[in-house]
C-alpha cells in the first residue's frame, strides 16, 4: 500500500505555501509516495501554476478541492484566504467556514480509492481531528511557527506569567529559558487571545495535545535546544522538516510561489542583475499587515535618506490615492529614486528576490516564513514586527542568532484594526537600514553570522542532514503500514 498523506493547510499565504512546499518535498522522495492537498476553489486558482508544474515534473500530488461554506459561515462569498477579509469579527465567521469542510473531507477521503496514511493538518485545523479519528488514522499538528516561539508561548501559559504583572506593558523574563529573553504580554498574549476566541482556542490546544506529533517548518541546529525542549513541553514528537522553501531549486520555482508576481520576472531579474553584489535592501512585510499611507510614505522617505538601493513591495490594498499620488507624478518619489530603488505594487516574487546575489539586507514583519528565507538565504535582517508571533520570532533573531537590527517598534498593531499611526520615523529607518547595510564591525560580524546560519540550513536539506534524514523517517514510518478497515 503505497503512503498517502493527506495535507490540510489554513488558508492564509503564510500557511499555505510552506504546506505546499511540504508535499514537495514528501512527494519529491517518489518510493510510490502519494500526497494530497486539501484546498477551496479560490485557492486551487492560485495554485495553479504550481501544481502545473508538479504534474509536468511527475510528482504524485493531488489537489483536492472542497467546496467553501461561505454563506452558511455569514461570509461574503469569494472570503476563502486570510488576506481578503477585512476584519476581526469575519475572521471569526472564517473559522466556523473551515469547520464546516469536516464532513466534505472525511467522504472525500473515505472513497478515495487510496486510503490516507496520517493527516498533517494545520494547527489552526481543529476539527481535522475528529476526521483522523473517524479514520483510523494519525493525526500531526503543523505549526507555521519556530520552536523557540511555541515553547516560550508554552512556558508563558504554563507558569500564569500574566497573573504576576500589573501591565500588558511591563516587561518580564520568559520562565524557564536557557536564554534571557524579555517580552511584555501585549507582544506574546498567545495565539488567539481574547474571548471571541476561546472555543477556538480551546479546540486547537486539545487537537494538539492529542497529536500523534508535530511538524515545523525549522531545522535541529537553528534551535537545538528549543526544539528538544518543545517536545518535553509537548510530551510529543517533534519532526523539523525543514527550510521548506530550499525545496525550490531554480528561478522559474522561485518566482511562482504563492500568488502570481505583479512584477515581470525578467525586469525585475535585470534590476537586480545591475546592482553589485549585497548591495541592496529588500523591505516587505509579508501577506497579512496593513501599512498606512503615513507610515508607507516614512518609511520611503527613510529609504531615500539612507542612498541605499532597494526593493520595496506595498500591497495593493495599501495603494489608496493618496499613496498612488505620492508614488506617482504628483509625490515625485518613484521618479527621485528611480537609479537606486525598485517598487512592487502587489504581490512580489519574494523567494527569488532574496536568492539574488545582489540583495544584502531584508526589512521584514518576522513572519516566520520570512525569516527562514532569510535565513536560508543568509541575511541579516531589520525586524519589525507587527502582531501574533512576531515579536517573539523578533527576539529569536535579535537576542539568540544575532542576525538582526530591531527597527525599535515596541508596540502592536491590532490586525483588522489599523490607524494611521506612525510607528517608525524616516530616520528610524534610515538609522536601521544604514546599521544593517553597513554597521561597520559589529555588522561585519552580523552579515558573517547571518551566511553561517545559511551554511547549516542548507547542510539539514541536503542527503544526510538533519531535516533530510527526519523527512525519509517520517515516511518510512507509514511505508509498511497496512491501512486500517475503514470504520463505518
Ligand atoms: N510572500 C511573497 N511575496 C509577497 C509577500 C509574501 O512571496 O509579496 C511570501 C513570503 O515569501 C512568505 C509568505 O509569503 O513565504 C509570507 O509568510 P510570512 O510567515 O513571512 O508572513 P505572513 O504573510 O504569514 O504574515
Amino acid at each position: 500500500m503505497k503512503p498517502h498523506f493527506v495535507l490540510v493547510p489554513l488558508m492564509a499565504q503564510g500557511h499555505m505555501i510552506p504546506m505546499v512546499e511540504l508535499a514537495q518535498l514528501i512527494a519529491g522522495r517518489g518510493d510510490g509516495v502519494l500526497v494530497t492537498l486539501i484546498t477551496t476553489p479560490l485557492n486551487a486558482t492560485r495554485l495553479k501554476t504550481t501544481m502545473d508544474r508538479f504534474d509536468r515534473s511527475g510528482l504524485a500530488i493531488r489537489l483536492v478541492s472542497l467546496p467553501f461554506p461561505c454563506k452558511e459561515a455569514g461570509l461574503p462569498e469569494g472570503c476563502e484566504n486570510i488576506d481578503v477579509i477585512a476584519s476581526m469579527g469575519l475572521a471569526v465567521n472564517f473559522f466556523k467556514a473551515t469547520s464546516l469542510m469536516r464532513q466534505p473531507l472525511e467522504t472525500y477521503l473515505r472513497e478515495h480509492k487510496h486510503y490516507p496514511s496520517c493527516i498533517i493538518s494545520d494547527s489552526c485545523h481543529p476539527w481535522t481531528w475528529d476526521v483522523a479519528r473517524s479514520l483510523q488514522i494519525p493525526r500531526f499538528t503543523f505549526f507555521s511557527i519556530c520552536c523557540f516561539t511555541l515553547l516560550c508561548t508554552h512556558n508563558i501559559a504554563s507558569h500564569n506569567v500574566f497573573d504576576t504583572i500589573t501591565s500588558e506593558r511591563e516587561p518580564f523574563l520568559v520562565p524557564g529559558l536557557q536564554d534571557r529573553i524579555e517580552v511584555t504580554q501585549e507582544q506574546a498574549p498567545g495565539f488567539f487571545y481574547g474571548d471571541l476566541w476561546a472555543k477556538l482556542r480551546e479546540e486547537i490546544r486539545a487537537a494538539d495535545e492529542a497529536a500523534e506529533g508535530v511538524v515545523v517548518n525549522s531545522f535541529r541546529e537553528l534551535e537545538p535546544w528549543y526544539v528538544e525542549n518543545f517536545q518535553k513541553a509537548m510530551g510529543n514528537k517533534v519532526w523539523t522538516l525543514g527550510p521548506f522553501s530550499l525545496c525550490n531549486k531554480d528561478v522559474s520555482h522561485m518566482t511562482a510561489r504563492g500568488n502570481d508576481a505583479a512584477i515581470d520576472e525578467n525586469r525585475c531579474m535585470r534590476w537586480l542583475d545591475s546592482m553589485k553584489p549585497r548591495t541592496v535592501v529588500y523591505v516587505s512585510f509579508g501577506s497579512l499587515t496593513f501599512t498606512s499611507p503615513s507610515q508607507l510614505m516614512e518609511v520611503g522617505l527613510g529609504l531615500e535618506a539612507s542612498q541605499q538601493a532597494f526593493i520595496w513591495v506595498i500591497k495593493e490594498v495599501e495603494l489608496c490615492q493618496e499613496m498612488t499620488e505620492w508614488l506617482g507624478e504628483a509625490g515625485g518619489f518613484e521618479e527621485r529614486v528611480k537609479t537606486k530603488g525598485l517598487i512592487i505594487r502587489g504581490w512580489a516574487p519574494q523567494m527569488m528576490i532574496l536568492s539574488h546575489p545582489a540583495i544584502g539586507g531584508f526589512v521584514t514583519h518576522c513572519g516566520w516564513n520570512s525569516l527562514m528565507e532569510a535565513i536560508s538565504m543568509g541575511l541579516p535582517v531589520i525586524t519589525w514586527p507587527h502582531f501574533a508571533d512576531q515579536f517573539l520570532n523578533e527576539r529569536l533573531i535579535v537576542d539568540v542568532l544575532r542576525t538582526g537590527v530591531p527597527v525599535g517598534v515596541d508596540v502592536p498593531v491590532t490586525w483588522g484594526l489599523e490607524t494611521s499611526h506612525v510607528y517608525v520615523t524616516r530616520d528610524g529607518v534610515e538609522r536601521a537600514v544604514t546599521s544593517l547595510m553597513d554597521g561597520g564591525e559589529e555588522g561585519a560580524q552580523r552579515r558573517e553570522r547571518a551566511r553561517q546560519v545559511s551554511v547549516t540550513a542548507k547542510k539539514a536539506m541536503e542527503q544526510g542532514g538533519s531535516s533530510y534524514e527526519n523527512i525519509t523517517m517520517f515516511i518510512q514510518q507509514f511505508s509498511h503500514h497496512p491501512a486500517p478497515a475503514p470504520a463505518v
